[in-house]
Protein backbone atom coordinates (compact mmCIF):
# COMPACT_ATOMS: atom_id res chain seq x y z
CA UNK A 1 0.00 0.00 0.00
CA UNK A 2 2.73 2.57 -0.93
CA UNK A 3 1.56 6.23 -1.72
CA UNK A 4 0.68 6.69 -5.54
CA UNK A 5 3.03 9.76 -7.13
CA UNK A 6 1.44 13.18 -6.89
CA UNK A 7 2.10 16.72 -6.81
CA UNK A 8 1.63 18.58 -3.55
CA UNK A 9 1.06 22.30 -3.80
CA UNK A 10 0.52 24.36 -0.85
CA UNK A 11 -0.98 27.81 -1.34
CA UNK A 12 -1.11 30.25 1.53
CA UNK A 13 -5.04 31.85 0.56
CA UNK A 14 -8.02 30.47 -0.04
CA UNK A 15 -8.09 32.05 -3.14
CA UNK A 16 -4.78 30.55 -4.43
CA UNK A 17 -6.32 27.03 -3.26
CA UNK A 18 -9.30 27.47 -5.00
CA UNK A 19 -7.22 28.35 -8.68
CA UNK A 20 -5.60 24.71 -7.56
CA UNK A 21 -8.65 22.49 -7.15
CA UNK A 22 -10.06 20.30 -9.98
CA UNK A 23 -11.33 16.82 -10.64
CA UNK A 24 -8.14 15.24 -9.93
CA UNK A 25 -6.48 18.06 -7.90
CA UNK A 26 -8.39 18.11 -4.29
CA UNK A 27 -8.26 19.58 -1.18
CA UNK A 28 -5.97 17.71 1.66
CA UNK A 29 -5.77 18.39 5.37
CA UNK A 30 -4.59 16.30 8.05
CA UNK A 31 -5.08 13.36 5.21
CA UNK A 32 -6.25 10.62 7.92
CA UNK A 33 -8.60 9.81 5.28
CA UNK A 34 -7.51 11.40 1.82
CA UNK A 35 -4.26 9.45 2.28
CA UNK A 36 -5.77 5.83 3.34
CA UNK A 37 -8.05 6.02 0.33
CA UNK A 38 -4.67 6.96 -2.23
CA UNK A 39 -2.51 4.32 -0.67
CA UNK A 40 -5.52 1.91 -0.36
CA UNK A 41 -6.14 2.77 -4.76
CA UNK A 42 -9.28 4.04 -4.22
CA UNK A 43 -8.54 7.65 -5.67
CA UNK A 44 -6.20 8.48 -7.65
CA UNK A 45 -5.41 12.38 -7.74
CA UNK A 46 -2.32 13.73 -9.67
CA UNK A 47 -1.99 16.78 -7.33
CA UNK A 48 -2.91 17.88 -3.16
CA UNK A 49 -3.86 21.19 -2.20
CA UNK A 50 -2.70 21.01 1.10
CA UNK A 51 -4.68 23.43 3.22
CA UNK A 52 -2.91 23.75 6.29
CA UNK A 53 -0.95 26.88 5.47
CA UNK A 54 -4.11 28.89 5.08
CA UNK A 55 -4.56 31.15 8.16
CA UNK A 56 -8.29 31.15 8.39
CA UNK A 57 -8.75 27.91 8.08
CA UNK A 58 -7.33 27.87 10.95
CA UNK A 59 -9.30 30.28 13.05
CA UNK A 60 -12.08 29.98 15.54
CA UNK A 61 -14.11 33.16 16.58
CA UNK A 62 -17.36 34.35 17.35
CA UNK A 63 -19.54 37.58 15.88
CA UNK A 64 -22.44 39.16 17.57
CA UNK A 65 -24.70 36.13 16.06
CA UNK A 66 -22.06 32.67 15.13
CA UNK A 67 -19.33 31.08 15.92
CA UNK A 68 -17.21 30.57 13.31
CA UNK A 69 -14.69 27.70 12.69
CA UNK A 70 -12.24 27.29 9.81
CA UNK A 71 -12.49 24.10 8.03
CA UNK A 72 -9.02 23.32 8.91
CA UNK A 73 -9.14 23.06 12.66
CA UNK A 74 -8.71 20.18 14.23
CA UNK A 75 -10.58 17.82 16.24
CA UNK A 76 -8.35 18.20 19.64
CA UNK A 77 -8.49 21.92 19.57
CA UNK A 78 -12.42 21.87 19.27
CA UNK A 79 -12.52 19.45 22.50
CA UNK A 80 -10.13 22.08 24.04
CA UNK A 81 -10.63 25.56 22.81
CA UNK A 82 -12.36 27.95 25.46
CA UNK A 83 -15.04 29.40 22.76
CA UNK A 84 -15.77 26.04 21.32
CA UNK A 85 -16.33 25.15 25.41
CA UNK A 86 -18.01 28.28 26.44
CA UNK A 87 -20.71 28.17 23.15
CA UNK A 88 -20.78 25.09 21.49
CA UNK A 89 -20.52 22.58 24.29
CA UNK A 90 -21.86 19.52 23.18
CA UNK A 91 -19.28 19.90 20.37
CA UNK A 92 -16.85 19.97 22.53
CA UNK A 93 -17.64 17.12 24.47
CA UNK A 94 -18.01 14.55 20.86
CA UNK A 95 -14.78 16.10 19.58
CA UNK A 96 -12.96 15.07 22.82
CA UNK A 97 -14.22 11.49 22.23
CA UNK A 98 -13.09 11.40 18.34
CA UNK A 99 -11.16 8.75 16.71
CA UNK A 100 -7.80 7.92 19.17
CA UNK A 101 -5.15 10.66 19.57
CA UNK A 102 -3.79 10.49 15.90
CA UNK A 103 -6.61 11.23 14.26
CA UNK A 104 -8.02 13.86 16.93
CA UNK A 105 -4.40 16.14 16.63
CA UNK A 106 -3.95 15.44 12.88
CA UNK A 107 -7.99 15.13 11.53
CA UNK A 108 -9.69 18.19 11.07
CA UNK A 109 -13.31 18.96 11.15
CA UNK A 110 -13.97 20.10 7.38
CA UNK A 111 -12.09 16.89 6.13
CA UNK A 112 -14.41 14.91 8.58
CA UNK A 113 -17.38 16.53 7.22
CA UNK A 114 -16.49 16.49 3.25
CA UNK A 115 -15.02 12.70 3.70
CA UNK A 116 -18.97 12.51 4.28
CA UNK A 117 -17.43 8.71 6.52
CA UNK A 118 -21.08 7.85 7.96
CA UNK A 119 -20.10 7.05 10.92
CA UNK A 120 -19.17 10.43 12.01
CA UNK A 121 -20.11 12.12 15.47
CA UNK A 122 -19.07 15.27 13.53
CA UNK A 123 -21.85 15.41 11.11
CA UNK A 124 -24.72 14.04 13.77
CA UNK A 125 -23.72 17.21 16.32
CA UNK A 126 -23.55 19.78 13.30
CA UNK A 127 -27.03 18.42 12.70
CA UNK A 128 -28.27 19.22 16.35
CA UNK A 129 -26.75 22.72 16.76
CA UNK A 130 -28.41 23.40 12.94
CA UNK A 131 -24.57 24.59 11.59
CA UNK A 132 -24.39 26.33 7.88
CA UNK A 133 -21.61 25.03 6.23
CA UNK A 134 -19.53 27.95 4.07
CA UNK A 135 -18.22 26.51 0.54
CA UNK A 136 -16.64 28.37 -2.25
CA UNK A 137 -15.17 28.29 -5.74
CA UNK A 138 -13.93 30.60 -7.71
CA UNK A 139 -16.87 31.87 -9.24
CA UNK A 140 -18.63 32.65 -5.24
CA UNK A 141 -19.64 31.43 -1.84
CA UNK A 142 -22.48 29.68 -0.65
CA UNK A 143 -23.82 28.52 2.58
CA UNK A 144 -25.21 24.94 3.04
CA UNK A 145 -27.55 24.01 6.29
CA UNK A 146 -24.90 20.90 7.79
CA UNK A 147 -28.61 19.06 7.26
CA UNK A 148 -29.03 19.37 3.56
CA UNK A 149 -25.03 18.33 3.10
CA UNK A 150 -24.51 14.93 3.56
CA UNK A 151 -26.18 13.06 0.13
CA UNK A 152 -25.69 9.43 1.21
CA UNK A 153 -22.23 7.55 1.77
CA UNK A 154 -19.20 9.36 1.11
CA UNK A 155 -21.46 11.59 -0.72
CA UNK A 156 -22.00 15.26 0.10
CA UNK A 157 -23.51 18.64 -1.16
CA UNK A 158 -20.00 19.62 -2.64
CA UNK A 159 -18.51 20.35 -5.92
CA UNK A 160 -15.34 18.87 -6.49
CA UNK A 161 -14.15 22.64 -6.97
CA UNK A 162 -15.58 23.63 -4.14
CA UNK A 163 -14.07 24.23 -0.64
CA UNK A 164 -15.27 23.84 2.65
CA UNK A 165 -13.98 27.28 4.34
CA UNK A 166 -16.06 27.09 7.50
CA UNK A 167 -18.39 25.67 9.83
CA UNK A 168 -20.71 28.32 11.10
CA UNK A 169 -23.08 27.50 14.24
CA UNK A 170 -26.09 30.36 15.49
CA UNK A 171 -25.99 31.86 18.71
CA UNK A 172 -27.47 30.57 21.68
CA UNK A 173 -26.16 27.59 20.95
CA UNK A 174 -28.63 24.91 21.71
CA UNK A 175 -27.94 22.56 24.42
CA UNK A 176 -28.35 18.97 25.34
CA UNK A 177 -27.22 15.06 24.88
CA UNK A 178 -24.77 13.56 23.06
CA UNK A 179 -24.96 9.60 23.53
CA UNK A 180 -22.54 7.09 21.08
CA UNK A 181 -22.35 3.23 21.25
CA UNK A 182 -19.35 1.97 19.91
CA UNK A 183 -17.48 -1.00 19.72
CA UNK A 184 -14.95 -0.77 17.17
CA UNK A 185 -13.47 2.13 15.29
CA UNK A 186 -15.99 5.06 14.79
CA UNK A 187 -19.57 4.95 16.47
CA UNK A 188 -21.78 2.27 15.24
CA UNK A 189 -24.89 4.74 17.08
CA UNK A 190 -24.88 7.91 17.23
CA UNK A 191 -27.49 10.23 18.74
CA UNK A 192 -27.87 14.14 19.74
CA UNK A 193 -30.66 15.48 21.57
CA UNK A 194 -31.00 19.47 22.26
CA UNK A 195 -33.04 21.69 23.09
CA UNK A 196 -33.04 24.34 20.40
CA UNK A 197 -32.94 28.38 21.36
CA UNK A 198 -37.05 29.02 20.71
CA UNK A 199 -37.54 26.43 23.09
CA UNK A 200 -38.29 23.19 21.11
CA UNK A 201 -36.53 19.97 20.44
CA UNK A 202 -34.37 18.53 17.78
CA UNK A 203 -33.04 14.43 18.22
CA UNK A 204 -30.46 13.45 15.38
CA UNK A 205 -29.56 9.90 14.55
CA UNK A 206 -26.12 9.67 12.86
CA UNK A 207 -23.75 6.68 12.18
CA UNK A 208 -26.33 3.73 11.98
CA UNK A 209 -27.76 4.83 8.45
CA UNK A 210 -26.14 6.01 5.23
CA UNK A 211 -26.90 9.46 6.32
CA UNK A 212 -28.34 11.39 9.71
CA UNK A 213 -31.82 11.61 10.23
CA UNK A 214 -33.35 13.76 12.40
CA UNK A 215 -36.96 15.30 13.81
CA UNK A 216 -38.07 18.27 15.84
CA UNK A 217 -40.43 18.03 18.28
CA UNK A 218 -42.40 20.91 20.73
CA UNK A 219 -41.60 18.82 23.95
CA UNK A 220 -39.31 16.61 25.29
CA UNK A 221 -42.12 13.87 26.23
CA UNK A 222 -42.98 13.69 22.59
CA UNK A 223 -40.00 12.36 21.39
CA UNK A 224 -40.77 9.08 19.51
CA UNK A 225 -38.27 6.76 19.43
CA UNK A 226 -40.05 4.44 17.32
CA UNK A 227 -40.44 6.84 14.59
CA UNK A 228 -37.65 7.46 14.52
CA UNK A 229 -35.51 4.34 14.30
CA UNK A 230 -37.86 4.07 11.34
CA UNK A 231 -36.46 6.20 9.66
CA UNK A 232 -33.00 5.17 9.79
CA UNK A 233 -31.20 2.96 7.56
CA UNK A 234 -29.22 0.13 9.40
CA UNK A 235 -27.83 -2.47 7.83
CA UNK A 236 -26.13 -5.47 8.79
CA UNK A 237 -22.03 -5.84 9.06
CA UNK A 238 -19.10 -6.71 12.07
CA UNK A 239 -20.77 -4.21 14.13
CA UNK A 240 -24.16 -5.77 14.49
CA UNK A 241 -27.16 -7.00 12.62
CA UNK A 242 -29.93 -4.46 10.90
CA UNK A 243 -32.24 -5.72 13.99
CA UNK A 244 -29.68 -5.64 16.69
CA UNK A 245 -28.52 -1.76 15.50
CA UNK A 246 -32.52 -0.75 15.66
CA UNK A 247 -32.72 -2.10 19.01
CA UNK A 248 -29.73 -0.22 20.30
CA UNK A 249 -30.24 3.15 18.47
CA UNK A 250 -34.26 3.16 20.36
CA UNK A 251 -32.18 2.54 23.54
CA UNK A 252 -30.54 5.24 22.86
CA UNK A 253 -33.26 8.07 21.64
CA UNK A 254 -34.95 6.96 24.86
CA UNK A 255 -32.05 7.32 27.07
CA UNK A 256 -30.90 10.77 25.35
CA UNK A 257 -34.01 11.91 25.65
CA UNK A 258 -34.35 11.00 29.37
CA UNK A 259 -31.67 12.48 30.23
CA UNK A 260 -32.11 15.73 28.53
CA UNK A 261 -35.26 15.72 30.19
CA UNK A 262 -33.86 15.35 33.71
CA UNK A 263 -31.26 18.09 32.57
CA UNK A 264 -34.03 20.20 33.23
CA UNK A 265 -35.75 19.36 35.76
C1 LIG B 1 -8.83 5.36 12.74
C2 LIG B 1 -9.89 6.41 12.57
C3 LIG B 1 -10.87 6.56 13.54
C4 LIG B 1 -11.86 7.54 13.38
N1 LIG B 1 -12.83 7.66 14.33
C5 LIG B 1 -13.78 8.61 14.19
C6 LIG B 1 -14.81 8.77 15.17
O1 LIG B 1 -14.86 8.09 16.19
N2 LIG B 1 -15.75 9.73 14.95
C7 LIG B 1 -15.74 10.54 13.83
O2 LIG B 1 -16.60 11.41 13.68
N3 LIG B 1 -14.76 10.41 12.90
C8 LIG B 1 -13.80 9.48 13.05
N4 LIG B 1 -12.82 9.35 12.11
C9 LIG B 1 -12.84 10.27 10.96
C10 LIG B 1 -11.91 11.46 11.22
O3 LIG B 1 -12.60 12.40 12.00
C11 LIG B 1 -11.51 12.00 9.89
O4 LIG B 1 -10.63 11.05 9.36
C12 LIG B 1 -10.79 13.35 9.90
O5 LIG B 1 -11.50 14.34 10.56
C13 LIG B 1 -10.60 13.78 8.46
O6 LIG B 1 -9.95 15.03 8.48
P1 LIG B 1 -8.61 15.23 7.64
O7 LIG B 1 -8.22 16.65 7.86
O8 LIG B 1 -7.59 14.20 7.96
O9 LIG B 1 -9.18 15.00 6.18
P2 LIG B 1 -8.36 14.58 4.87
O10 LIG B 1 -8.03 13.13 4.93
O11 LIG B 1 -7.27 15.53 4.59
O12 LIG B 1 -9.52 14.80 3.79
C14 LIG B 1 -10.69 14.00 3.79
C15 LIG B 1 -11.54 14.36 2.57
O13 LIG B 1 -12.06 15.67 2.70
C16 LIG B 1 -11.57 16.52 1.66
N5 LIG B 1 -11.30 17.80 2.31
C17 LIG B 1 -10.54 18.01 3.42
N6 LIG B 1 -10.65 19.31 3.82
C18 LIG B 1 -11.49 19.91 2.94
C19 LIG B 1 -11.99 21.23 2.81
N7 LIG B 1 -11.67 22.21 3.68
N8 LIG B 1 -12.82 21.50 1.79
C20 LIG B 1 -13.18 20.54 0.91
N9 LIG B 1 -12.74 19.26 0.98
C21 LIG B 1 -11.91 18.96 1.99
C22 LIG B 1 -10.36 15.82 1.07
O14 LIG B 1 -10.17 16.13 -0.29
C23 LIG B 1 -10.75 14.35 1.27
O15 LIG B 1 -11.65 13.95 0.25
C24 LIG B 1 -11.84 8.39 12.24
C25 LIG B 1 -10.82 8.25 11.27
C26 LIG B 1 -9.86 7.28 11.43
C27 LIG B 1 -8.79 7.15 10.38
Amino acid sequence: MVLPPFALHRPTTTAQALSLLAEDSVPYSGGTELLLAMRMGLIRPTALVDLKRIPEMQEIRTDRSRLLIGAGVSHDRLATDPLVEQHARLLAAAEREVGNARVRAQGSIGGNICFGEPRSDVATVLIALEAELGLANSAGERSVPAEEFFLGPYWTARDATELLTAISIPLPCAEGVYLKFQTVERPTVAVAAVRRPGGDYRVVVGAVGEVPVWADYPGVGEVDPVDLVGRTSPVSDLTGSERYKRHVTEVYIRRAAELLAESER
